[in-house]
Formats: C-alpha cells, sequence, structure tokens
C-alpha cells in the first residue's frame, strides 16, 4: 500500500509499505480522507515529540475493512471516525478520568503509523460510526473539532461573554463559529492572511484585525471597554501567546490552545496575574468530546463549506504541506 512515512526530521516519504497485520482488538481501515494538520508540519520539522520512522496522519476516517477479533461490535464496510488518542486506562490519569493526560498516551499519526496511507490497523475501542449525512472531507474535521470543544468546556463559557481569538486557521475559525453558538456576544478575532479574515467575517465575527496594520489592543478595548472576558490563543506563538495576556478583563480566563514550540518561553508579571485574578489555561486534545463533536458536524454548526478546502491525492502529500505551511489554504485533505 501507499503511505506518507516521517522517516527523520525533513524527510518525509511516500512509499509502498506493506498492508499492517492485526493485533489483538484492532481493526483493519481502508482510510477514505485523512486531513493534514499543523501538527503534522511540526513533526516533520522536528519540532514534537514523535519519534521515526511514522506513518504520519491523525485526521482521518475510513470504512472497515477487516473487522479482525472485535466479535462482531464493528461490520466491515462500515464507515467509521477515529480518535487518534489512545490511553492505556490503567495509569493514575486515567484512573482518575483524565484519559488525555494518560501517562502512557500514544497518537496514531505520531507514535504509531496513522492515516496518511492507503490502510490503517487501529485498535477498535478508538472508532466511532460515521452518520450516512458526513463525508469523507467533512468527516476529518471531526478531530479538530473534538479538541475544539475541549477547549470551550474548558474555558466555562457564559452566554453573553465577549471573546478574543487569536489565529485564523481551521482552529481560530472553527472556534469562532462554536464560540458564537455557545452564545458569546461579541468576538474578535486577529489574523495577518487577508482571505482569512474575510472567512472570519462570513462566519460572525464582529471585528477580523490585522495585527501588521490595526492597533489591537485599542480596537479591543473600543468594544470590550474592559478587555475581553475570554482570550483564546490559537496561533501557538511566543509572541501572540504573550499579547494574549494584553487583550484580557479582570478576573477573565486566558486559554493556550495553540501548539507553541516546546521551548519556547515568555516572561510573565506574577502580580499582574494576582491582582487582575486572570486565570491561565492550557486545553489539550480531546477527552471525551469525539461524539459530540460528530454531533456538532452533522449538525452544521460548524460551516465548513466557508472554509477553504484543498484535496490532494496522497502521493502529493509534499504539495499539500507546503500550501499549508504558505499559509495558502484553511484545511486540506490527502486520499489515496
Ligand atoms: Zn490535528
Ligand atoms: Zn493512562
Amino acid at each position: 500500500m501507499l503511505a506518507a512515512l516521517y522517516e527523520k526530521p525533513h524527510k518525509l516519504s511516500v512509499l509502498k509499505k506493506e498492508i499492517p497485520r492485526l493485533m489483538k482488538d484492532e481493526v483493519l481501515i481502508k482510510v477514505d480522507a485523512c486531513g493534514v494538520c499543523g501538527t503534522d508540519l511540526h513533526i516533520v520539522e522536528g519540532r514534537s515529540r514523535s519519534t521515526p520512522p511514522v506513518v504520519l496522519g491523525h485526521e482521518f476516517n475510513g470504512t472497515i475493512y477487516d473487522s479482525g477479533g472485535t466479535n462482531g461490535s464493528f461490520a466491515e464496510g462500515q464507515r467509521v471516525a477515529i480518535d487518534p488518542n489512545i490511553s492505556c486506562n490503567t495509569c493514575y490519569y486515567c484512573r482518575r478520568g483524565l484519559m488525555h493526560l494518560c501517562e502512557n498516551l500514544k497518537a496514531v499519526g505520531v507514535d504509531i503509523d496513522g492515516g496518511m496511507a492507503e490502510f490503517c490497523a487501529v485498535p477498535a475501542r478508538q472508532l466511532y460510526p460515521l452518520p450516512h449525512d458526513l463525508t469523507p472531507e467533512q468527516s476529518v474535521f471531526i478531530e479538530p473539532v473534538s479538541c475544539i470543544i475541549h477547549g470551550i468546556d474548558r474555558a466555562r463559557v457564559s452566554v453573553g461573554d465577549t471573546a478574543v481569538i487569536i489565529g485564523g486557521g481551521t482552529i481560530g475559525l472553527m472556534m469562532l463559529s462554536l464560540l458564537r453558538n455557545a452564545g458569546a456576544s461579541k468576538i474578535v478575532l486577529i489574523e495577518p492572511v487577508a482571505f482569512k479574515r474575510d472567512i472570519a467575517e462570513k462566519l460572525g465575527a464582529d471585528v477580523a484585525l490585522n495585527p501588521l496594520r490595526d492597533n489591537v489592543h485599542e480596537a479591543i478595548f473600543d468594544l470590550t471597554r474592559v478587555g475581553a472576558d475570554l482570550v483564546f490563543e490559537c496561533a501557538g506563538t511566543s509572541a501572540t501567546a504573550k499579547q494574549s495576556l494584553e487583550y484580557v478583563r479582570r478576573g477573565g480566563i486566558v486559554e493556550f490552545f495553540g501548539v507553541c514550540p516546546i521551548g519556547e518561553t515568555i516572561p510573565v508579571e506574577p502580580n499582574n496575574i494576582f491582582v487582575n485574578e486572570l486565570t491561565i489555561m492550557g486545553s489539550f486534545i480531546n477527552p471525551h468530546t469525539f461524539s459530540r463533536a460528530i454531533h456538532v458536524l452533522s449538525s452544521g454548526i460548524v460551516e465548513i463549506d466557508k472554509l477553504v478546502i484543498h484535496t490532494y491525492k496522497l502521493e502529493n502529500i509534499h504539495a499539500a504541506m507546503k500550501s499549508m505551511r504558505e499559509g495558502e489554504t484553511i484545511k486540506n485533505i490527502v486520499f489515496t
């Protein structure tokens, strides 16, 4: 079968590989579509904990090709989405219900072979049946939406809250739609790329600001007077992480959602956090939110038809990654 294998930093190869053999409780998936994510770019650049060689692809769905030894709980021919995050169920965190913080967490497409291939073997407990109304292309968004739902749960959004989103990529834009639906009253999105700001406005942002041109701080305080109730950092840079602390109101919440490179730091003034009673939190992956993400996409709450989506054959993965790196697209999807 054809697969996109991360061989070593800066080397991703499309090559022939053997169809994976099933282990106990595993199912063989014929992959229908797989999203290319910022995380994949980080991995190939050697800026992640992923250890090569590994087939990339963690945002994928497909059709069950061989249901293996799963006692008929899944039928061959059934379409499914795959939650890529596999927890051990026995460590301290798993037993406290914090599966996403599992000490032995493994992610399909990061630590073990993933969905940028014709076939992928995954444990049956990672599978979620897909409703008929979701296409393979739409279903690629289930995994990122499941992470955003966790981020929104963590921030305890209240109806009427004001929000700032830094970054208008896939995550920032879908976060915007979900925050709007969660009852946010005013939403400011900050993004330097013009076509992404246009999409943000179509999705209902009150203001989409260009940080290279606009006085972002002034605009946020003009709109909210006191600063935003909630600030979501979805760009994943230390510069924007630092700025996020400047846009929040007293008693507000700053959530680090974007993936900042490991080792990067920002200066923080503890007195600012103390006097202003700030809550600074992270949001990591998607505990217990995968089913809700499927419901969200079926319902049309996230208008993915307004995003810019391109599809590529798997053999053209390098072109798909290049256009992501250069910010020309919102989401690229590969299929074999
Ligand atoms: Zn991803
Ligand atoms: Zn565990």
